[in-house]
């Protein structure tokens, strides 16, 4: 399952389903789920065990480790990925300390708790990346993963202090879904409670912006929407910047149409679904990530 407490068999989250109130044709419940039957399209997973959704979890951990690669979001040993243990949820796994996102595989992620201890793996965790991730993951029960990385754009927007606009559909998918956090702008997350301010002042949002610091996302679904998110983020807030740069007159998307837009094309199924197309691509090309 991708859900916190959804039963076993169950694989797409409640907020997954919100495409549509009505109900669809041959009990899909999104317009890109195709009606034509036979086609090749992304399958939800179901799980007979709770190792099978473990297994699920860690590639799809390393898989998005990979992708951050790929996007060229390393910033040394910064940047840190999580995602629950669907049967320890006050256990997580991430990514190891001071190896590349291009080097992350199964065999090196680590399972640490909320206070950083490793329970499992043989490398360090990233001071800063537990003390802001524990405290989100502790406080936030309904929070299943979460990327946070140091990218260029991302960086360059949290230093304005100001949300995202509708500027475009994709942006949409932020429209009331974002908390700029400036609180303690640009500090470092190393001391033990100071994650708290950012968990406590994200509210429910998928997206925060830390002022002078940089961008998180988070996910009740599932560690491929929560890096979804991010990439479309650190997109997203790249647009911004090179419209407001051209210095011409930006035109919004009316607020009802941003929350239809947010409504049909930014549910967690649809990240999920974005992410499955990276997925496959960096799965086929990069098959040394499974070791
Ligand atoms: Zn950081």
């Amino acid at each position: 399952m991708l859900e916190v407490d959804a039963p076993a068999t169950s694989a797409v989250a409640v907020d997954g389903r919100s495409d549509d109130d009505s109900v669809l044709s041959k009990g899909r419940f999104s317009v890109y789920q195709p009606e034509q039957e036979g086609l090749i399209f992304p399958e939800i997973p179901t799980f007979k065990s709770v190792g099978e959704e473990r297994l699920y979890r860690k590639t799809h951990l390393v898989a998005a480790c990979r992708i951050f690669a790929k996007y060229g979001y390393d910033y040394g040993f910064a940047g840190h990925l999580t995602v629950r243990d669907p049967e320890h949820p006050n256990l997580y796994w991430t990514n190891p300390m001071c190896v590349h996102f291009a080097d992350v595989r199964m065999s090196n992620i680590v399972l640490a708790d909320h206070s950083g201890q490793v329970v499992e793996g043989k490398y360090a965790i990233n001071r800063a990346g537990f003390v802001l991730h524990a405290s989100v993951h502790r406080l936030r029960p309904e929070v299943m993963a979460m990327c946070h990385a140091h990218t260029s754009y991302g960086s360059a927007f949290c230093a304005t202090g100001r949300p995202l606009d509708p500027i475009s559909l994709d942006a949409c998918s932020f429209f009331e879904d974002q908390a700029v956090v400036g609180k303690n702008p640009g500090i470092v997350t190393v001391e033990g409670e100071s994650g708290i301010d950012i968990a406590e002042a994200m509210g429910g949002a998928r997206a925060i912006l830390h002022q002078n610091h940089g961008l998180l996302t988070t996910s009740k679904h599932s560690i491929d929407a929560a890096a979804w998110w991010f990439i479309a983020l650190e997109t997203c807030c790249r647009a911004q910047l090179a419209v407001e740069a051209s210095g011409m007159k930006i035109q919004l998307v009316p607020p009802e149409l941003a929350r239809y837009n947010r409504k049909h094309a930014g549910t967690s199924f649809i990240a999920w679904l974005h992410f499955q197309t990276l997925y496959n691509h960096i799965a086929k090309r990069q098959p040394d990530m499974f070791d």
